[in-house]
């Protein structure tokens, strides 16, 4: 069994209990993390406190090069840690390098630039200096889809902040955190500046986010735990951030590029086998467009069969666990009771282990549908007819959530002009590229607070007034 990190070491947790890691395409168990107890959190929230003041007081630069050190031995370890994801979370191999490992160390080395260069001296308000500090120590709690992502969205802003860390990653893949702690300890971040405690949510997630010595809480989930979270942080009135579930809507208006619209959207519903919180899963098409768009996108989405991450050329993995893949299942059985009409995939696991579900195509969706309105986090796309832009509008915003989405149209006014009106975080408008640098984060439902970026940066600072 592994151990916790705590103050610079590695130490076994008191609940001497630990959590299986299963790799969801094999389904045999590939390493045992500690399940942490609420006298780890103690000890790894005093850590991280008694490191505090030295950590805050040390200047910006000299965190940035613990920083940029980390970003630099995580790219030279990246082959090593997508094949540690694609074992414990199922992306295949090459996503897991490009996307789960390579663009976070990006992101890394973002925070090792921003701390050099961000304005910590918010500069004058009247005979006012206004300066900005860090929160304090942080308690981040993150999911399994983008396993080393979350975490790095969350560690790298709050340790160029200032601030001291304790984290919880996901008990379901939680190995790529395991590989980040490693990189911290051998570029020698100062011990009690990062600590990590694995474990179960209702158990360590829950101690963190209601310890009375953790000024803020991070939280990356679903929205059910996030609504515990933040109720739990309210009791001592921490500072709360949200990045929660989506229900993404891929608006393609009647003069847009319409095959270059569904295929990108077809694309973004099935990467990571659909378990990505912004993923476009509605699919919005004008009626005069609908059957043939339906057409299109099935013959688009037969190429994403799914298959052994390691193997060359997979584009599909399976989903992370055999619950993840019933949920799947439940929600196709839904859809079909509904009324939706099933025009590709089901319920069959096509390979005879491993816990896969086909790609899947809803077509005669109706906004109000469960398949419409709830998070399925797996490769199941509904496709959605509307009238007019006004009606597009409103089923796009007719979910509690708001994450991400996109808008495709025949001039980029005019889609700029929709983008505006949608009711969520961001939105790639004619095929706009993913911005590590942009903020991400919730509307609504989706969330509170950004990450990534300046914004990010700023969730993990507190402002002071100096009246002089
Ligand atoms: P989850 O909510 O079950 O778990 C997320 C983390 O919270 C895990 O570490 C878990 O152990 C912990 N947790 C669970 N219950 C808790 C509790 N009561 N108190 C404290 N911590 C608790 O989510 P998941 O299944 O790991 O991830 C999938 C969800 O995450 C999806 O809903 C997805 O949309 C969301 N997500 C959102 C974003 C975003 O940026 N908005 C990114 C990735 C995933």
């Amino acid at each position: 069994m592994r151990h916790l990190y705590v103050n610079g070491a590695w130490i076994p947790s008191a609940s001497g209990e630990g959590v299986d890691v299963v790799n969801p395409a094999t389904e045999e168990v590939v390493d045992t993390v500690p399940a942490g107890w609420p006298g780890d959190v103690d000890g790894a929230v005093n850590a991280a406190r008694a490191a505090f003041p030295a950590w805050s007081g040390t200047a910006p630069a000299e965190r940035a090069k613990f920083l940029s050190a980390a970003a630099a031995l995580l790219e030279e370890r990246a082959k090593d840690v997508a094949a540690t994801i694609a074992a414990d979370m199922g992306s295949p191999f090459g996503f897991a390098l490009k996307v789960q490992t390579l663009m976070p160390a990006g992101v890394l080395a973002s925070y090792a630039d921003l701390a050099e260069s961000y304005a910590f001296d918010a500069g004058q308000v009247g005979n006012s200096r206004v300066v900005r500090e860090p929160v304090g120590v942080v308690g981040a709690i993150t999911p399994w889809n983008y396993p080393l992502h979350q975490v790095i969205c969350k560690v790298a802003p709050a340790l160029a902040a200032g601030c001291t860390v304790v984290l919880k990653p996901s008990e379901v893949a939680p190995l790529a955190a395991y590989a980040l702690a490693d990189i911290f300890h051998e570029v020698g971040l100062p011990p009690g500046v990062f600590n990590m405690v694995s474990g179960h949510g209702q158990v360590v997630g829950e101690a963190i986010a209601s310890h009375p010595g953790v000024d803020m809480v991070s939280f990356t989930g679903s929205t059910r735990a996030g609504r515990r979270v933040a109720a739990l942080a309210a009791q001592t009135v921490k500072r709360v951030a949200l990045e929660l579930g989506g229900k993404s809507a891929n608006v393609i208006l009647p003069d847009a590029d319409m095959e270059t619209a569904v295929k990108a959207g077809v694309a973004n519903a099935f990467i990571n086998a659909g378990q990505t919180c912004s993923a476009w899963s509605r699919m919005l098409v004008h009626w005069d467009q609908y059957d043939d768009a339906v057409r299109l996108a099935v013959e688009i989405a037969r190429g994403y069969a799914p298959g052994d991450p390691l193997a060359e050329g997979t584009r599909m993995g399976p989903l992370v666990s055999a619950m993840q893949r019933d949920r799947v299942i439940r929600y196709i059985n839904l859809g079909q009771e509904e009324g939706a009409r099933l025009v590709l995939g089901g319920t069959d696991n096509p390979l005879d282990r491993g816990y896969y579900v086909e790609p899947t195509i809803f077509a005669g969706v109706s906004p109000g549908m469960s398949i419409e309105q709830e998070e399925i986090f797996g490769p199941v796309l509904a496709v959605v007819p509307f009238a007019t832009e006004d009606e597009a509008v409103s089923i796009a915003n007719g979910t509690p959530y708001g994450l991400a989405g996109a808008v495709w149209a025949g001039s980029e006014d005019r889609a700029v002009s929709v983008a505006r009106r949608l009711r969520t975080g961001q939105v790639h408008v004619n095929g706009g590229r993913f911005n590590p640098l942009a903020p991400f984060g919730g509307y609504k439902q989706s969330g509170v607070g950004r990450e990534l970026g300046e914004f990010g940066l700023e969730e993990y600072l507190e402002v002071k007034a100096l009246h002089m």
